[in-house]
């Protein structure tokens, strides 16, 4: 059995204050294989400390100082890539392949990506050629991480890496249910040599650690991701200290799919979805089909979700693993029995445990057609391998459809016409529109519109994010 008990506060590893022991499960056989501890409101008091204290000589480095250590940062991420991979699979679930290639990944990418754009940013510049006055970008100061359990490296890299950039100091909650791969972070950025009390690293349960973290008089900002549910609560106990809460939340993503779209369209919509086990919150989870094609396009999707192997995450090959718990196991097969209860046409999976497996929380990819906007599946976030068929027939309806969700993170789209696709994205109320399966490039911003959250990460944005603007006049 793993065990990595300790936090990491100014520098060391340390002992929580008090003992509360945590076992992570991994999803793939419903077995612990590791340990971590529970923090408490004294964890917390101790690394908000260190990072108050530490933020006097931090912020004032120079880019230079800071872009050595996340270069070094960067050969440790690279050395220890393995063990990353292996972490995020056995936490999370995610088949080898998968969390090497995708998931360990984006977390090397991002820190090479935020090199590059600390590289070019402009921290300091004159209003206007005829102004005296000068516009600073300052760091905002201690910044509370709190991330969520489905890309966990990726958000752990899309915040700590952007907070060191801009001159931040730091205190990271990774998921309790995923936070192996936070240990291994945090063992790399103490190899890497950052001064100490820079980044901090207590692991603990929501509504004890993250709720002290979003309450704390002297954390000036905190980025979040995860579920709606929690970014409401966060949002609350932060207006009490009016500190800045960056929010990256839910989502219910459209895909729609006109008559007019490339061949492969629906199937690379279902394999979209599926990848991840469906726990994206980018997924497009609801597929829009124009109604000439939409027998057609159910056969395909049945077909393609019926050809995606369900298996063991340690396996290597292209499959999907198990969902990451048994909260979320449960949840999923509910919101599945409530689709067929509500009467929408069950066309590829289904609640049972697909044939191959015993046991482990898997679920076979499943399919719903002849689904009405207003079902629970068609609303609610499933964060699971479930994707939701709607017919519509015209642009206008396909927009408005597609719009009726609380949440605004991705939309999809798919059809040959140039300037029908651009039309349509510009009307679809999210932070990103995926045209025709194009992915986005590194460094472009990620985040939400409504109650997908008010941030964005990612590239120049992300950096902005870390950052107070401040005005000075009579510089000159
Ligand atoms: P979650 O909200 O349950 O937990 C996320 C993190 O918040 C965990 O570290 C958890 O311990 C902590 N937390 C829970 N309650 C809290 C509280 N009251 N105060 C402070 N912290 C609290 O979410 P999850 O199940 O880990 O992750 C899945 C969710 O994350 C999905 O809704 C998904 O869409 C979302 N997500 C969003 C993005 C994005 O960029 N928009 C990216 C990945 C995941």
């Amino acid at each position: 059995m793993l065990e990595k008990k300790k936090f990491y506060i100014n520098g060391k590893w340390v002992s929580p204050s008090k003992a509360n022991d945590f076992e992570v499960i991994n999803p793939s056989n419903e077995e612990a294989f590791a340990t971590i501890s529970l923090g408490s409101k004294e964890d917390i008091d101790a690394a908000v400390n260190a990072a108050k204290n530490a933020f006097e000589t931090w912020k004032e480095t120079s880019i230079k100082e800071r872009l050595s250590l996340l270069e070094k940062l960067l050969t440790v991420y690279k050395k220890r890539f393995d063990e990353m991979a292996n972490a995020i699979s056995m936490e999370m679930g995610a088949p080898m392949d998968w969390s090497t290639n995708v998931q360990t990944a984006t977390g090397q990418s991002h820190i090479e990506d935020f090199i590059l754009r600390l590289k070019e940013f402009n921290f300091e510049k004159q209003f206007d050629p005829k102004s005296n006055n000068q516009i600073r970008y300052e760091p905002i100061g201690v910044c509370g991480l709190i991330t969520p359990w489905n890309w966990p490296i990726n958000q752990i890299a899309l915040k700590v890496v952007p907070a060191f950039a801009t001159g931040c100091t730091m205190i990271l909650k990774p998921s309790e249910i995923a936070p192996i791969s936070g240990v291994i972070f945090a063992e790399m950025i103490d190899e890497a040599g950052f001064p100490k009390g820079v980044f901090n690293l207590v692991n603990g349960s929501g509504d004890v650690v993250g709720n002290q973290i979003s309450g704390h008089p002297d954390i000036d900002m905190v980025s979040f991701t995860g579920s709606t549910r929690a970014g409401k609560l966060i949002l609350k106990n932060a207006a009490e200290t009016i500190k800045r809460v960056c929010l990256e939340l839910g989502g219910k993503g459209g895909n729609i799919v006109f008559a007019d779209s490339y061949p492969n369209a629906v199937r690379d919509g279902i394999r979209n979805v599926m990848s991840n086990s469906g726990q994206s919150c980018d997924a497009p989870t609801r597929m829009l089909v124009e109604k000439s094609i939409y027998e057609r396009a159910i056969k395909e999707a049945a077909d393609e979700a019926n050809n995606i192997k369900v298996d063991l995450a340690s396996k290597k090959g292209e499959h999907i693993g198990p969902v990451v718990s048994k909260v979320q196991y449960d949840k999923i097969i509910n919101l599945i029995k409530s689709g067929i209860d509500e009467g929408a046409t069950l066309a590829a999976g289904g609640p049972d445990l697909p044939d191959n497996l015993e046991k482990g929380y898997f679920i076979k990819p499943t399919i719903f057609a002849n689904v009405t906007n207003d079902m629970e599946i068609a609303k609610k976030e499933i964060f699971g391998p479930v994707l939701s068929i709607i017919p519509f027939e015209s642009e206008e309806e396909a927009v408005k459809i597609t719009n009726e969700t609380e949440y605004g993170l991705g939309n999809y789209l798919q059809t040959e016409d140039k300037e029908k696709a651009q039309r349509v994205a510009k009307k679809l109320r999210s932070g990103t529109v995926y045209i025709n399966g194009n992915g986005t490039d590194s460094g472009t911003p990620f985040g939400g519109y409504r109650q997908s959250g008010n941030g964005r990460e990612g590239g120049v944005w992300g950096l902005e994010e870390f950052l107070e603007v401040k005005t000075i006049t009579g510089w000159k």
